[in-house]
């Protein structure tokens, strides 16, 4: 098996489809959120380093953000392989992090799923989350028109972030930022896209048939 770089907008399912990846594939995940809350938690120089630029609430360098995919590099052993979510956010970032890539002979796939800005939207903007259990209920899922968790009996919540206008922004800063990384493994042949508007299952099931490959 070869590693993946997940890319897709928000709205895309991306995040899920990493978990049921790596669950039926057993994938590391490497997630940078998660990569820096676990660090922040160390008492290393550079956790404590991180733990202070992200409790002032700044954007994590991205020299810092490469020692911690450099750190995950080494101690994934050769016979494993990894996802990574949410990681390049950027051309330069896609640059640098494929150096670090090269410096342990790996050359990831990278995976698109793939989705209008129409319906990254209209996705978005339906979506509500349980404040009991936290779970995530889409706009296309019937659930979204209740007012308590079918789950739990939590109060089902539009997420202050969910606004139309801080969406539209966060598609922007993706199709400014991330679609240029995209679109520069789509030109070296490494970029697989699947249409993100089939369900969960199917794009699972079109992303398997390519690793397959
Ligand atoms: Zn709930």
């Amino acid at each position: 098996m070869q590693d993946i770089i997940l890319f897709g907008m928000q709205g895309s399912g991306k995040g899920t489809q990493a978990r049921i990846l790596a669950e039926k594939f057993a994938y590391k995940i490497f997630e940078t959120g998660g990569q820096l809350r676990k660090l922040a938690s160390e008492d290393s120089p550079l956790g404590q380093k991180v733990k202070e630029i992200t409790t002032a609430g700044k954007l994590v360098p991205n020299e810092i953000v490469m020692e911690i995919v450099e750190n995950f590099l080494q101690n994934l052993p050769e016979n494993e392989t990894a996802i990574f979510d949410g990681i390049p956010r950027s051309e330069s970032q896609r640059a640098s992090l494929e150096a670090e890539f090269a410096k342990v002979g790996r050359r990831p796939l990278a995976v698109y799923i793939s989705l209008t800005r129409e319906e990254a939207l209209t996705r978005l903007l339906g979506r509500k989350t349980c404040a009991g259990c936290g779970k995530i209920f889409g706009a296309k899922d019937n659930s979204a028109a209740f007012e308590k968790c079918p789950v739990c009996g939590g109060e089902l919540k539009i997420r202050a972030d969910d606004t139309a206008e801080a969406i539209e922004t966060r598609l922007d800063v993706y199709e400014k930022e991330t679609v240029p990384a995209i679109e520069k493994y789509r030109e070296e042949n490494r970029l697989v896209e699947i249409d993100g508007t089939q369900s969960v299952a199917e794009v699972t099931a079109a992303i398997a048939a390519k690793l397959a490959n």
